[in-house]
């Protein structure tokens, strides 16, 4: 199975890359900002949790993403492979992902980390927000997002080091070009 991490700091491209490779490679995407979006759409109890730390800009419990991320991978059957997208966030998660996959004779095959300068990350958020309504992509909430992932998700470009599997990709340029870099990096795993 191909499984690749999608990573990169809040608008980065992420979830529009993702799209992307999915279709090009036939493989199952989980987005867990995604999950939690449909949660608070559907008003379930893990929706009403997750409202009160995604409004906050702040990540929600690596316990309960785990337990989510985990039950999202084991509905796909017969799966090419899987892009995490949103997933690992922090050193835990990275740990428990590389568990869980190992209990099920698995292995991230390639972390593609689409690196995009501050000023231009707080560009496309402002402007997503104004055009999908997205209520965490207001000046506040991206600030904290911002920080939130340079304490807490950036270490994991070490982690991902050490492992082996790490892919720099310069997040800047037309969505074409990134995508050819993407590409070329998942044909090389
Ligand atoms: P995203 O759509 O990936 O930007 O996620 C939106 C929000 O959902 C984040 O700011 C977090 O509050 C929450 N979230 C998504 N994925 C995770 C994760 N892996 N761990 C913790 N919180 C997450």
């Amino acid at each position: 199975m191909l499984n690749v991490v999608i990573f990169g700091a809040p608008g980065s491209g992420k979830g529009t890359q993702s799209e992307r490779i999915v279709e090009k490679f036939g493989i199952n995407h989980i987005s867990t900002g995604d999950v939690l979006r449909a949660e608070i759409k559907n008003g379930t109890e893990l929706g009403k949790t997750a409202k009160g730390y995604i409004d906050q800009g702040q990540l929600i419990p690596d316990e309960l993403m785990i337990d989510i991320l985990a039950s999202v991978f084991d509905s796909f059957k017969d799966s090419k492979g899987v892009i995490f997208d949103g997933f690992p966030r922090t050193i835990a998660q990275a740990g428990a992902l590389k568990q869980m996959l190992a209990d099920r004779g698995q292995a991230v095959s390639v972390m593609l980390d689409l690196d995009v300068p501050e000023e231009e990350l707080m560009t496309r958020l402002i402007k997503r927000g104004q055009e999908s309504g997205r209520a965490d992509d207001n000046e506040e909430t991206i600030k904290k997002r911002l920080l939130v992932y340079h304490s807490q998700t950036a270490p994991l470009i070490d982690w991902y080091k050490n492992e082996g599997v790490y892919k720099h990709i310069q997040g800047l340029g037309t969505m074409d070009g990134i995508f050819a870099d993407i590409c070329k990096a998942i044909e090389n795993v």
